[in-house]
């Protein structure tokens, strides 16, 4: 079968792979129908997701119909049309229990490497990193899909795959980013990146009772997407000072819950963002978080800061003091679309919910590396990008299950295919194992004398200039 398959930064192919086999009682194995490009492949597609592999297969926003199933699996069954979970579940483990599907203790086969990096282990992701399993993903004309009673939802014949591939990331994605802020009635939430996943925060922020959305980004019609399909006010960060704009906006007091949906690629001209352009280019710094600097230096007193937008490994420069003295609650993590996907299917069923506005282009999976490059330069008016495998694209001839190749090595884990050296030597390269960190946190330090500062007036006393400056000096200045 043809899959995309990922070969290093800027580097993708589509090539000729073995059909994925179920592996597993509970795995099916689902005919791609539509696939399409998230934020976070580009951070693979870019370099800077640690723990790939060459010939990975990209790809975790799949919607298909299942072809082949496990003798284990109860409730799916082949002909049944289904969107995918990007998070792998088992359904049964403690946190799986709680709603964590991304978190679930089972399903990522190489959780040693990710406890080296993170100190435990999140779930397995379809088509995502070594970290989280290496498993292949559903950029490609078939995908396994492992604990499929938990990682499929069946969905109606009736609505288009336009409507119902959200539901595989970045609708539950958004949602959780906004239920993450605990909205009260008549709160303001501001969002960063307009993005698929900043367009589905906004719907979200509304659905869940947010009296005004202000949204945050830089391209002209995703801010128009925002304003007229989200009804969220809307700042263009590199015309408009972002900060004072949204006090102004607010009365001074900022916004009650920010949601950062830009992540580790955030783009900026400011010092800070310069700064980190430089270090995350000579690996000091695995990610750029400008736009969660800025964040936290909005955020109102007491408020929560909700991150979507995804980070790996070390960022530098955070406002940690911002965020302690101002009482903000900090909640993230990849989604639990399991959580979401039933609740947020029924809108989409009555007509509540229709996110199919954010799919601006259509493109056949030959042309991945086009495609790629296109939404990674968000040019020709990009927001998201479904891709279409050629099988499905003809739409007739469905082949027998038994027809299915029994051996493709790339859809059953890294670990099987014993790469484990490689990943651990990347993770130390970027300074994310045990070791790395230690050895970068060593480099980092600040030289040994004297760190005392100067004597601080109070307030009391009017100095307000002084205090300033050595705010600024110590550059905790905005
Ligand atoms: P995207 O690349 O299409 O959108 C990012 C947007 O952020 C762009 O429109 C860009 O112009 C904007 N942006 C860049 N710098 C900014 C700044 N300083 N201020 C405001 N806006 C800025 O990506 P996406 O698909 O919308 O994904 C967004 C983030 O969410 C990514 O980090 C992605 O990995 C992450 N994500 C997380 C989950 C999860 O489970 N938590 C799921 C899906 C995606
Ligand atoms: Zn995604």
């Amino acid at each position: 079968m043809k899959a995309v398959c990922w070969y290093g930064a800027d580097d993708l192919r589509v090539e000729q792979v073995p059909e994925p086999r179920v592996v597993n009682p509970r795995d099916a194995i689902v005919r791609v129908s539509s696939a399409a490009i998230c934020g976070s492949d580009l951070h693979m597609f870019d370099g800077y997701a640690p723990g790939m592999g060459k010939g990975d297969i990209l790809g975790h926003e799949v919607i298909g119909e299942v072809v082949q199933v496990g003798e284990g699996l109860t409730g799916i069954r082949p002909g049944d049309r289904v969107v995918a979970a990007f998070a792998i579940a088992c359904g049964r483990c403690a946190y799986c229990q709680q709603g964590l599907f991304s978190l679930c203790d089972n399903s990522n086969p190489n959780a040693a490497l990710a406890e080296q990096a993170f100190g435990h282990s999140p779930a397995g992701m379809l088509g995502y990193t070594h970290l989280t399993g290496g498993y292949a993903g559903g950029q490609a004309e078939y995908v396994r899909i492992p604990y499929a009673d938990v990682g499929l939802l069946k969905v109606p014949g009736n609505l288009r795959d336009e409507q119902l591939l959200p539901l595989a990331d970045v609708l539950p994605t958004g949602y959780q980013a906004a239920e993450q802020c605990n909205i009260q009635p008549g709160d303001t939430v501001a969002v960063w990146g307009c993005g698929p996943v900043g367009q589905m925060a906004i719907k979200s922020a509304y659905l869940l009772g947010a009296e005004r959305v202000i949204s945050i980004d830089r391209l002209p019609e995703r801010l128009a997407m925002a304003r007229e399909q989200g009804g969220a006010e809307t700042i263009h960060f590199e015309q408009t000072d972002v900060l004072d704009a949204l006090k102004e906006m607010t009365a001074g007091r900022g916004p009650d819950a920010c949601i950062e949906a830009v992540g580790m690629e955030a783009t900026g001209g400011t010092l800070d963002a310069l700064i980190d352009r430089a270090k995350q280019a000579v690996r000091m710094e695995t990610g750029r978080p400008h736009a969660l600097r800025q964040a936290i230096m909005a955020c109102r007193k007491g408020g929560t800061i909700s991150l979507p937008g995804v980070y790996v490994g070390m960022i530098d420069m955070v406002p940690m003091g911002a965020a302690f003295n101002k009482g903000l609650t900090f909640r993230m993590g990849q989604t639990n679309v399991q959580k979401y996907w039933h609740g947020l299917l029924e809108r989409i069923v009555s007509g509540e919910l229709d996110a199919s506005y954010l799919f601006t282009h259509h493109i056949p999976l030959d042309n991945a590396l086009d495609a790629y490059r296109m939404f990674r330069d968000k040019r020709e008016g990009v927001v998201k990008i479904i891709l279409k495998p050629r099988a499905a694209a003809v739409g007739s001839e469905q082949r027998p299950s038994h027809e299915l190749a029994m051996e493709n090595l790339r859809s059953t884990p890294s670990q099987a295919e014993g790469e484990r050296a490689t990943v651990e030597e990347d993770l130390r390269q970027r300074g994310l194992s045990a070791e790395g960190a230690q050895m970068r946190t060593a480099e980092m330090s600040p030289p040994e004398g004297d760190m005392e500062g100067p004597e601080l007036p109070s307030q009391a006393e009017g100095d307000r200039d002084t205090v300033d400056d050595d705010l600024a000096e110590k550059g905790a200045g905005i």
